[in-house]
């Protein structure tokens, strides 16, 4: 495929934007020198450029996209309708509170319904994405116990089967990471957990399904052993579509969480974002909170004041417009919808995993949540073929890969998440698409690694992609 500077045509363009008619008094204002060189195509051009770049995309929109450890992939389009409403899109940081009354009450009205689903008694919209909301829930962990005198509270209690974000962010927020192994259940080993939390425990930071599909039902246990040594515990709600209605992180012991708004409540999470990390927390930890809360005030909604706050995390009050998504999907699924998506998220997870079964090993024998694990090193042992060239042949059946070699204590891992959305049929025709895949990848190994033999990139070299990106094109002089 041409890049679309590579169709330009000297003089094809057309400058739609008119001179301004108003002079440029901006201080120190300097016109450009030269003129933007910008592609020259007619509009038809254009069109079908980005319809065939659309085209060489992987999304939910062409196949089943069974990546795990994401959630949601499918989003209803009427988020994204109600999103750009001039009223939600138009608005500015910097308007007015009267000017804004309909945001601000959206802003409350999100907080609101995220604290009941979590369990907790405030919530902020400012961090931007989870592993924003893993940072900023430790810095109120860390001002709690800095309040108190507590300053010898510097380890963070992190599982093993942990998401790479937990133990980064601990680091980051200046704590020292203490690694908790799971047991053969592929659950927190209680008896290490008792044996590292004590008085240098700061707290705990868990997500319940963990990362291997699985619900920790030690969960009262485990939060109670963190309480009692002094630590506050931390639930990573990225996986909170697998409960959420059903239980929540606060019954379960939890302090603070955090929630990915671009995972559970309808925003997309490709491309880099934007995506949105609501922290909430209870309510002693609640005037630690960065930004501000829609506060009342002569009968209209304000922005309020904080006191003792851990300082802003990101400008403004976050990313505004994903949290209008998110409770346009709450309010359009309503109280029954939560819970009986999750129940749905499950189901369909157990049901694919049932169907897999007897031909793709497990790497956990128990009921799943919302995703599972299998493992493929058998067979990487037995023929050479291993989970990237199981990954990669799906490719040829239209199916988007599922995560691969994490989480990173099951060997030749593929984890996969079917999600709330899909249908039976859709489930079982992946299916078989998975034993058909696996049986000619036992039959030919050789013809394994050659995979995908559809798509016109076939295997990038992915470590070249990732540390010498090339993403801009030489336009010359
Ligand atoms: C995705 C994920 C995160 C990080 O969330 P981001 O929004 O990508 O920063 C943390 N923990 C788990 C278990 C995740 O799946």
């Amino acid at each position: 495929m041409k890049l679309i500077f590579e169709r330009s045509v000297d003089g094809r363009g057309t400058d739609y934007i008119p001179e301004p008619d108003v002079e440029m008094t901006a201080p120190d204002f300097k016109p450009r020198e030269r003129k933007l060189n910008l592609p020259q195509l007619s509009e038809v051009q254009v069109d079908r450029h980005y319809t065939e770049l659309a085209g060489e995309t992987r999304g939910v929109n062409g196949g089943f996209y069974p990546l795990g450890s994401c959630t949601m992939k499918y989003n209803p389009a009427m988020a994204e309708a109600l999103a750009a409403l001039p009223g939600f899109a138009g608005v500015h940081p910097l308007q007015e509170d009267e000017s804004v009354q309909g945001c601000l009450e959206v802003m409350r009205l999100t907080e609101k319904c995220l604290a009941e689903i979590t369990g907790m008694d405030a919530v902020t919209l400012q961090p931007a994405a989870g592993a924003h909301g893993e940072f900023t829930g430790l810095m109120l962990i860390k001002a709690w116990h800095v309040s108190r005198g507590e300053t010898g509270r510097t380890k963070i209690l992190v599982p093993d089967s942990a998401h790479g974000t937990n133990p980064a962010s601990a680091a980051m927020a200046g704590f020292d990471v203490v690694n908790i192994p799971s047991d053969e259940k592929g659950c927190v080993d209680l008896e290490a957990l008792r044996a590292a939390a004590g008085a240098d425990t700061a707290g705990l930071m868990l997500t319940n399904p963990n990362t291997v599909g699985l619900f920790d039902a030690n969960i009262a246990d485990i939060t109670r052993i963190v309480h009692e040594a002094g630590g506050l515990c931390y639930y990573d709600g990225a996986n909170l579509n697998a409960v959420m209605g059903i239980v929540r992180p606060g019954d379960m012991g939890f302090d603070v969480v955090h929630v990915n708004l671009h995972k559970t409540f309808a925003t997309p999470h490709g491309g880099g974002g934007p995506g949105s990390g609501p922290v909430g927390c209870k309510k002693f930890l609640a005037p630690f909170l960065p930004g501000w809360r829609v506060d009342e005030k002569d009968g209209a909604l304000v922005r309020g004041e904080a006191k003792d706050r851990v300082g802003d995390v990101r400008s403004f009050g976050g990313n505004f417009l994903v949290v209008v998504k998110a409770l346009a999907y709450i309010l359009s699924i309503g109280r029954e919808g939560v819970p009986a998506t999750a129940a749905n998220a499950v189901l369909n997870a157990n049901y694919l995993m049932h169907l897999l079964k007897g031909a793709y090993p497990m790497a956990f024998d128990a009921v799943c949540m919302h995703e599972f694990v299998m493992t493929l090193e058998g067979l990487k042992e037995e023929t050479g073929v291993s989970a990237l060239d199981i990954a990669k042949a799906l490719i040829d059946h239209g199916i988007h890969p599922p995560t691969m070699y994490f989480p990173l204590i099951v060997h030749e891992a593929l984890m996969a998440e079917p999600t709330e959305t899909e249908t039976k049929e859709t489930l079982e025709e992946a299916a078989r698409a998975f034993l058909k895949v696996l049986e000619d990848a036992k039959r030919e190994p050789e013809k394994a690694h050659l995979a995908p033999l559809t798509t016109r990139i076939r295997r990038p070299d992915e470590v070249k992609a990732a540390r010498k990106p090339v993403i801009r094109h030489d336009l010359g002089a």
